[in-house]
């Protein structure tokens, strides 16, 4: 590692990922991409390898490292810019839209599959189906890795940029340092600091704290997201069949009578798995995710059930509102919490013993049986169950008594900078992408938004020389 660099870009994520490829394939820049975690090959998540508790490993393997939360993810691509992030806010519809197939190209240079879903007459059969049943498809052309080809794919890219780039791995950034309101390198862990004329932040929801916490250091403007927080839900395979076989995810929306909450399906793994996170950097919480293998399936789908609240002022903490309720379920179960609907609905807690009886057997092993009621708040939890029950009307089954809800499900993307068109912030040559920047909320957007900061860079540049 050198002392100075033209960019150094602090997360290996696919923000990371793509503003290094566009870097190295436009110009001879210098570039230095810091990863707290693993090499992709060294990222091995000791609870589902054993079937253990969540370990709690410093950091957690399945969102950091190279690769970022995407190595370890389903590798849904979602191919367009209504959902997954807020990228049209910044660069306009058309432009992001163009950017999405650019990405998408990338992808497939890199081995994604070809097949797309979410395309075709049965998408428009099941969004009028879904009207009737007070819900609201949002149809995504969607391309599907699977856990282990999306590996391979980010793997690729990783080989194809390691001779182009210096990589340093296990590696925390710990500060930015200015010149003034430029920006002028970075420090890392230790204390050792690196030069640079741009920098690039796209530190994850891993991260999220961290930036949210050097933007408020150096006064830069950050705006609050709605906070997601719900569950995951796993239902038999053959519930949500006809949905998945079509559209492969199915991205519904739905605003709850009770509150009028927004409250929508999110990450649904048909034939997947429901697994457990660590997250939240130097104060991590474990929380409840979901994944599919391209080759191996169970005879389940599990998806996210959200529940999107805007808090106002002087409410300014999203972070720390995410893992107080997540902390809950945590001292509860010593993990993640799974209970019955049918138990919920009848306020009793599930036992060992009633979870064995169900129809729906947890695909994470370790889960403990409790009750949910003591862990999320009255308005998330009703919208959530009438949501399950509107959903029972389009896919019957859903709001059975054996259908599993696991806690919690929260999506720490809450805080936002403030940023140009070009992702800049309010610190000249230091850019946010990503979802830790609270840009993207998903893989294509996430590595869309790096293109977007490395042409930024790109001009100037060529605009100097
Ligand atoms: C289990 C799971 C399944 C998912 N499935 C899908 C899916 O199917 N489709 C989809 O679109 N999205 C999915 N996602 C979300 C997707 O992975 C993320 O949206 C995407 O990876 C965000 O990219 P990013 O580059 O912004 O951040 P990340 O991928 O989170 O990468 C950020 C990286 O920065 C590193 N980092 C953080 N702080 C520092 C620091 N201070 N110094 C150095 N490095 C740091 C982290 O270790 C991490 O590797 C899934 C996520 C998970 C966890």
């Amino acid at each position: 590692m050198k002392k100075q660099y033209d960019v150094v870009i602090v997360g290996g994520g696919p923000a990371g990922l793509f503003a290094a490829l566009e870097i190295v394939q436009a110009s001879s820049l210098s570039v230095l991409l810091i990863e707290k975690g693993r090499d992709i090959n060294g990222r091995q998540c000791p609870s589902r390898d054993r079937a253990t508790n969540c370990a709690n490993c410093p950091p957690c393997h399945v969102v950091c490292g190279l690769g970022g939360a995407g190595a370890f993810s389903d590798g849904k691509l979602t191919l367009t810019s209504q959902v997954g992030g807020r990228l049209k806010e910044y660069i306009g519809e058309t432009a992001a839209e163009a950017l999405i197939k650019r990405v998408d190209e990338t992808y497939l240079h890199f081995g994604a599959a070809d097949k797309l879903y979410g395309v075709g007459d049965g998408v428009e059969k099941i969004a009028r189906r879904a009207s009737l049943a007070h819900l609201r498809l949002v149809p995504v052309p969607l391309r599907h890795l699977g856990t282990e080809n999306c590996r391979l794919v980010l793997k690729g890219m990783r080989d194809f940029l390691d001779p182009q780039i210096d990589l340093k791995l296990q590696t925390s950034a710990a500060s930015i340092i200015l010149d003034g309101n430029r920006i002028a390198g970075v420090e890392i862990e230790g204390g050792e600091t690196v030069r640079c004329r741009y920098l690039i932040l796209a530190p994850g929801r891993e991260g999220a704290d961290w930036l949210m916490h050097e933007a408020r250091r150096h006064k830069m403007t950050v705006l609050i997201n709605p906070i997601d927080i719900g569950v995951r839900v796993e239902v038999p395979y053959a519930v949500m069949e006809e949905l998945t076989d079509v559209l492969y995810e199915a991205k519904l929306e739905f605003l709850s009578p009770r509150f009028d909450d927004r409250i929508r399906t999110f990450c649904m793994c048909p034939a997947g798995e429901v697994i457990m996170e660590s997250t939240g950097g130097n104060d991590p919480v474990i929380t409840v995710n979901g994944h599919s293998y391209a080759g191996h399936k169970s005879n389940y789908t599990n998806f996210a059930v959200l529940n999107s609240t805007t808090f106002t002022r002087p409410f300014s903490e999203p972070i720390a509102y995410g893992k107080y309720i997540a902390r809950l379920a945590n001292i509860l179960s010593g993990g993640v919490l799974v209970q019955r609907l049918g138990d919920l609905m009848h306020g009793q807690r599930s036992t060992p013993v009633r979870i064995e009886r169900g129809l729906v057997q947890p695909t994470l092993t370790t889960a403990v049986p409790g009750d949910l009621s003591f862990v999320l708040p009255y308005r998330h939890l009703t919208g959530i169950i009438e949501m399950l029950q509107a959903l029972d009307k389009l896919a019957p089954g859903v709001a059975s008594q054996h259908t599993l809800l696991y806690g919690v499900e929260v999506k720490f993307y809450s805080g936002r900078l403030q940023l140009t068109a070009n992702l800049e912030t309010e610190i000249a040559n230091l850019f946010a992408a990503g979802d830790g920047a609270g840009v993207s909320r998903g893989l294509i957007q996430a590595s869309a938004s790096g293109v977007v900061a490395a042409r930024e860079i790109l001009r100037r540049e060529k605009h100097q020389s």
